[in-house]
């Protein structure tokens, strides 16, 4: 099959600060740069399927500042087509993460960029497309362009994921326009009450295909139409930096479903875990992904 994956998210600059403890509202206090990395979570899902070697164009918004070279320069690394269009008079997305040596996390984002991406400029990149590829979104583009999106991915056959995240309180007129969903623990209570097969049975009534609903170190449920709930345990892994593991979790299984030509089925699920496990193992965002080699011998599996 030859699927590709269109990706349409976000893209921003991480800046990881480690500091002492979090700071106070009014303190100044001293830090130190961790690291400076891709992230952003279409960014991060895009590259993470292009190293499992599916074809992979991610569609982003960039600024005209500083950040958009040091997204461009990162992206050019990385076996992915990139579509970024320029929007005048805005910012590069970032974010600022606070680290402390007990591995707490205190997270700000901008989304200035992705925010500001047009539904007809996004729904343009779909253009090359063709029937069966992957329409990979998340929740940084607005609401116009989410849903346009899904709108033309359907009338072009195409399939279409969507993680939820950040959460939004319109996504509730999405469902029946998403052929796969993928939520952790938080998004799932936030969504349905529930965090169990309740959850992924409310989505599947929504008109979801096919549900996975990841649990952290306890690992995934995947609930498809019509087939029983499977439960798939994470690979055991010590938990340095979790920045990512989502978006790892996402891209992998949904990849490894498309190179062997199948719907989302156990064994994406389990691929998907020894993935995120080593991301987890790792600190910061891009660099902490499994690298191209090591996702060879994670899909051979
Ligand atoms: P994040 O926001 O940190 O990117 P998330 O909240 O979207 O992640 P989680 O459910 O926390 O998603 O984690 C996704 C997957 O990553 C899990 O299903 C699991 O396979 C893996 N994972 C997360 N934490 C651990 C851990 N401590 N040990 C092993 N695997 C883990």
């Amino acid at each position: 099959a030859n699927v590709r994956a269109h990706v349409i998210g976000n893209v921003a600059v991480d800046e990881t600060i480690s500091v002492s403890t979090m700071p106070e509202a009014g303190a100044s206090i001293l830090g130190r740069e961790e690291t400076r990395d891709l992230g952003g979570k279409g960014a991060n899902q895009a590259v993470v399927m292009g190293r499992t070697g599916l074809p992979t164009t991610l569609v982003s918004a960039v600024g005209e500042d500083f950040r958009a070279q040091t997204i461009r320069n990162q992206l050019a690394l990385e076996p992915v087509d990139t579509k970024l269009i320029t929007l005048a008079g805005r910012s590069s997305d970032f974010s600022i993460i606070f680290t402390t040596p007990d591995g707490e996390n205190a997270i700000v984002t901008t989304t200035d960029s992705a925010g500001s991406l047009a539904p007809e400029e996004a729904v343009t990149a779909l253009d090359g497309a063709t029937a069966g590829d992957l329409v990979v979104l998340q929740g940084n583009l607005s609401e116009a362009t989410t849903r346009a999106l899904l709108q033309e991915a359907r009338r072009r056959k195409l399939v279409t994921a969507f993680n939820p995240s950040p959460l939004r309180p319109y996504f509730g007129a999405f469902w029946q326009l998403v052929d796969i969903a993928f939520l952790n623990r938080g998004e799932a209570e936030s969504l349905t009450g529930s965090s169990n097969g309740a959850a992924t049975d409310w989505l599947l009534q929504a008109g979801v295909a096919h549900v996975v609903l990841t649990l952290g170190g306890d690992g995934a449920l995947l609930a498809s139409q019509g087939k029983p709930v499977s439960n798939i345990p994470a690979v055991s892994a010590k938990a340095i930096d979790t920045t990512g593991a989502g978006d790892t979790f996402m891209a992998v299984a949904l990849a490894s479903a498309a190179l062997r030509g199948v719907e989302l089925d156990r064994r994406a699920i389990s691929h998907a875990a020894a993935a995120s496990a080593l991301t987890v193992s790792r600190r910061g965002t891009r660099s902490a992904f499994p690298t191209s080699e090591e996702m060879r011998s994670i899909l051979a599996g």
